[in-house]
């Protein structure tokens, strides 16, 4: 009785009816987000539909909880529970069109829309050769059903329904949340040869080929080297989602695949990360690199640090060993290419449209403290997530006028109370002077180095250039991204109420600390940047089982919907009481 009574809940037409009632197309403002991953859902979750026509274009209709994207690659966990279909997400007060965003015209507001490279989007890249077993050409069609799944490769079924109009859109405000793309630094081999992972296509993919190195090591005829070769897993790049694939691997390896390949695990399986600078975890604090590497070397993971992968063969990786000028090649089948994110093209289109003068930044759209574009002037396009970096003030560009405002008896020096007055009141401004802020004393009789009592315009710039040296973008991370997300879709409720955002705080990000889980049952937390958390209890980085407890309970909390926090669940006790499926 309750399940059919939900299930009429939900059924389309009352639904539709109970919400629609409140909605007046064409009166209100109309909103169209870009995307529908980590900074547009939260901003879509949060906007005041009674006050916006709210549209969301994207080539993908559903929310990827991508953390866990290393759990799927081996099958620890399964693609549909790290999915969220938004359309049921978020319901039918906010319209969903399929779709990509190709162009924007920020003068007569509008968007243009196509499909021709939307299937594209949705994996990162056509079918990745897994260079198994002399696989030596790419599929004619990249679809992995035929390729993976079992389908007779011969048989292909033909999207006869897929006729998608090209269409253009206005807009009122546009909120560019379109993420980025893996950067190949341009490396030969990389688009061809690895696999990227960023979306589920490429975790499936990745499932697909570990099953298939194995079972191809498993055929007769294979010599030693063959399965040498064939079960040498590499990882480029030591940063999270390096290391949490290789972890996931190692744990697949030893839990499940030793029992079905004893002879080949023994013998023949390995796992290198290489990694150009000379710590895995580089953003994280030192103590959780050391404690990472270590732990990689018991769990039989082995990490080449100081090491720069040039090129990428069918069969083999080419590295360079740092100070040495001699290339060497390693016999390897799976590779997974982890080095970090590139803007996509439609943000550079953007950032070409609006100017590169204003648009310097490459790695993707400059916006000021509110996440509005600059050089777009009437304020009209946010950028928010992966596709944005705020811009920061560096107070030394700045520095003669600051001092003027503040040295007003025109005395050609500040004194401590002079000082204070500076760095209270720019602090909003220049976040940067938070590092002053805990003791402006010290700050001051520090840079007072004639202990005169005051200080002379080149002694404030050469402690200003200290603090401008602290700024850093922020990372590109979900935790970024979902914060923009809800602080956009405050600003635009308030500013529907008020018509001004005169008054409202600027974007300020809350660091909660990062976490990374690195294989047999143990993760990483680094608190080190996290505000609230320090203030607080003064957390050191911690690492081990308990963390590991933290990391399931977080993700699990993450979990959008009940639906998928018990698919998770369910995900976890399977593969704790029946293995990993360890089929393609
Ligand atoms: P995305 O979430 O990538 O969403 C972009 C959206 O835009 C997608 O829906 C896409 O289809 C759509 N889109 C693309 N092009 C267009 C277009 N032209 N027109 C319209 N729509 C378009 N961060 C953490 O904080 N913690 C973690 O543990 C963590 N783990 C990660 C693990 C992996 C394997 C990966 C790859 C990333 C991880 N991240 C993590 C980083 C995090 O996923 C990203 O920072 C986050 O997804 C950025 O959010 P976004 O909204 O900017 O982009
Ligand atoms: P990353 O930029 O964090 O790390 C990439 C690593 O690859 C760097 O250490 C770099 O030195 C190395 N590298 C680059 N080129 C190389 C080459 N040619 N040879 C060898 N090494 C090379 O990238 P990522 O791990 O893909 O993460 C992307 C973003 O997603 C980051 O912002 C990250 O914070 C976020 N993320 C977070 C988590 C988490 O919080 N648990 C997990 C995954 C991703």
């Amino acid at each position: 009785g309750t399940i059919y009574g939900y299930r009429l809940y939900r059924s389309r037409q009352w639904y539709n009816e109970m919400h629609d009632s409140d909605v007046t197309i064409g009166q209100k403002p109309r909103v169209v987000v870009l995307g529908t991953g980590w900074g547009a859902v939260p901003l879509l979750r949060h906007i005041d539909t009674s006050k916006y026509e709210v549209v969301v274009v994207s080539p993908r209709n559903y929310f990827l909880m991508t953390p866990l994207l290393p759990s799927v690659s081996v099958g620890t966990v399964e693609p549909r529970t790290v999915i969220e279909p938004i359309r049921s997400l978020l319901g039918p007060r906010i319209k969903f069109v399929e779709s990509e965003c190709i162009n924007v015209d920020p003068q007569q507001k509008i968007i243009t829309c196509s499909n021709d490279g939307s299937k594209e989007n949705q994996e990162t890249k056509p079918i990745a050769t897994t260079s198994i077993f002399g696989r030596e050409k790419l599929p004619s069609s990249p679809s992995i059903e035929s390729e993976y799944e079992g389908g007779s490769s011969s048989r292909k079924i033909r999207d006869g329904a897929r006729i998608r109009p090209k269409f253009d859109m206005k807009y009122d405000y546009l909120i560019v949340a379109v993420g980025s793309e893996n950067n190949t630094f341009g490396i030969p081999g990389v688009e061809k040869h690895a696999h990227f992972l960023k979306e589920i296509l490429d975790a499936r993919r990745i499932r697909s080929a570990i099953s298939d190195a194995f079972e191809s090591a498993m055929i007769p005829s294979q010599t030693d080297e063959d399965k040498r070769r064939l079960l040498h897993f590499v990882i480029v790049g030591g940063g999270p989602t390096g290391v949490e694939f290789a972890a996931e691997l190692a744990d697949y390896i030893r839990e499940d695949l030793k029992y079905y390949f004893p002879g080949l695990i023994k013998n023949y399986v390995k796992i290198t990360i290489i990694e150009a600078l000379d710590h895995v975890l580089s953003m994280m604090d030192k103590k959780i690199s050391d404690y990472t590497e270590k732990h990689f070397h018991r769990e039989n993971i082995e990490v080449m640090i100081n090491t720069f992968v040039k090129g990428i063969k069918q069969k083999e990786v080419i590295v360079q060993v740092k100070d040495s000028k001699e290339l060497q090649s390693i016999p390897c089948s799976i590779v997974v290419w982890a080095t970090g994110i590139k803007a996509r093209p439609l943000t550079n289109k953007l950032r070409e449209i609006i100017g590169t003068d204003k648009q310097s930044n490459r790695m993707g759209l400059l916006t000021d403290k509110y996440l509005r574009v600059k050089g777009v002037n009437d304020g009209s396009i946010y950028a928010i997530g992966d596709c944005a970096t705020i811009e920061q003030p560096k107070v030394l560009d700045r520095i003669q006028l600051l001092f003027e405002e503040i040295d007003t008896h025109k005395r050609g020096s500040l004194n401590l109370d002079e000082f204070k007055l500076f760095i209270e009141n720019k602090v909003n401004e220049y976040p940067q002077l938070e590092i002053f802020q805990k003791d402006i004393e010290k700050a001051f009789y520090e840079a007072d180095q004639t202990k005169s009592g005051s200080l002379t315009l080149q002694a404030l710039r050469s402690i200003m250039e200290k603090a401008d040296k602290k700024l850093r973008s922020l990372p590109a991370t979900a935790q970024v991204a979902t914060q923009e997300g809800r602080y956009v879709s405050d600003l635009l409720n308030y500013m529907a109420r008020s018509t001004t955002s005169a008054s409202f705080k600027p974007f300020s990000y809350t660091h909660f600390g990062s976490l990374a889980y690195v294989g047999g049952d143990a993760a990483v937390i680094d608190f080190s940047g996290s505000k609230p958390l320090l203030d607080i209890f003064s957390l050191k980085p911690i690492s081990g089982r308990g963390s590991y407890y933290l990391w399931k309970s977080f993700y699990f909390t993450e979990q959008f919907t009940t639906r998928t926090k018990f698919l998770l669940a369910f995900d976890w006790v399977r593969a704790r009481l029946f293995g990993r499926d360890i089929s393609r």
